[in-house]
């Protein structure tokens, strides 16, 4: 089966139509800041005193039935005043500071929305150059990479994208583009950031294998449920080998992986879609990561308000166990014993069905 004829380019038109702009007052002195709001002449501008003190956009929780039309309409500008990277493990080596946070799409699992209230529409922040020197400072400061690890055996990896899906950042300015041109040119570092979008202008950034797209997957008719707004996973699939030759490295995401009582022959059907669609040179340089699903019993409540059908698949309190999150309420996982069998199944078929996908961690 080949997707090649699925990769209709997916509008972003539809999923970002700017309204209204809020910006703290500093952003007129940034360049960007005033490209962004030019670009926007129609929409109405609101002066705000901080990007994350806005109670109509981010503290109702029973605002959720405008979440969708907020995500779609409103953007925040802002300046970023903490500047700092911090030591990751996993999907990277440390977590790059933010250029955007927030999201326009609407995964029900997402924490994203948890953290800065509700409808969490897009803020970016004007101040890239900032941004950008900072990174070159931290980068160099590294020194070559000297033991090899999961993330990367030779570049120090910094994930720019852990509040933002940067394929839509994209779509408002040049941030992401400058953070990709700035990879390019440190010789010891990597960008890297998962998408659940596929925007092909990024095919233009001349990457040069600096950048690391993970691409997230999971079953089409899964994804159909609980990743709202975003691109439908076969046009993820189909855009693999056009970003592998337009100089991207990319990588699979396997999150988050929810159970169903039909996940493997689910799992081992978009591995047959994955296979028949990369070529040669996607398959040479492939790897993944799986992350099993986490939920959180406010989330939950806040879910059954807006997307029950949703709850079906998430909430599994018969096959989950909480634990004491750091703010206060219960993550619920896969039970202990249950969960080992479900990373060790996945795993198994993965190594089966796709033998060149190395698989950088699992759990
Ligand atoms: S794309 Fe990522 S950040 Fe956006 S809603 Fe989905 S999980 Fe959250």
């Amino acid at each position: 089966m080949s997707f090649a004829s699925t990769h209709a380019p997916d509008s972003l038109a539809r999923l970002l139509n700017i309204k209204q702009i809020y910006f703290e007052p500093e952003v007129l002195y940034f360049d960007r800041g005033r490209a962004i709001l030019d670009q926007y002449p129609e929409a109405d501008r609101i002066e705000v005193e901080s990007h994350w003190k806005i109670p109509e956009l981010h503290g109702d929780a029973d605002n959720v039935s405008d979440w969708n039309r907020i995500k779609r309409t409103v953007l925040v500008l802002g300046v970023k005043k903490s500047i700092q990277a911090r030591p990751n493990t996993r999907s990277s080596d440390f977590v790059a500071p933010s250029h955007a946070n927030g999201c326009a799409m609407a995964c029900s699992y997402c924490y994203a929305a948890r953290r800065k209230g509700y409808a969490n529409p897009i803020t970016t922040f004007v101040n890239i150059d900032r941004i950008t020197a900072y990174i070159k400072r931290h980068a160099t400061k590294q020194g070559n990479k000297l033991e090899p690890n999961q993330v990367d055996p030779h570049d120090w990896v910094y994930d720019i994208g852990e509040n933002s899906d940067c394929s839509v950042d994209a779509a408002i300015c040049d941030n992401v583009k400058d953070l990709i041109t700035l990879f390019r040119t440190l010789p010891n570092a990597k960008a890297t950031f998962a998408t659940k979008r596929v925007n092909r202008s990024l095919l233009d950034y001349d990457p040069q294998n600096k950048t690391r797209i993970r691409f997230s997957l999971m079953p089409e008719k899964t994804a159909q449920i609980v990743d709202i707004r975003t691109s439908p996973i076969g046009d993820r699939i189909a855009a693999i080998n056009d970003f592998v030759e337009a100089g991207y490295e990319v990588h699979l995401n396997f999150s988050p992986v929810i159970y169903t009582e039909t996940w493997h022959q689910d799992y081992e059907q978009l591995f047959e879609q994955i296979d028949d669609a990369l070529s040669p040179q996607a398959k040479a340089q492939l790897a993944c990561e799986v992350i099993f699903l986490t939920h959180n019993d406010e989330l939950h409540e806040v879910n059954m308000g807006w997307h029950p059908k949703g709850e079906e698949l998430l909430w599994r309190p018969d096959l989950q166990e909480a634990k004491r999150s750091q703010t206060g309420g219960e993550n619920l996982r896969y039970r202990y014993g249950f969960k080992g069998k479900l990373v060790s199944e996945f795993t198994t078929l993965l190594r089966d069905r796709l033998p060149y996908c190395r698989i950088r961690y699992a759990f």
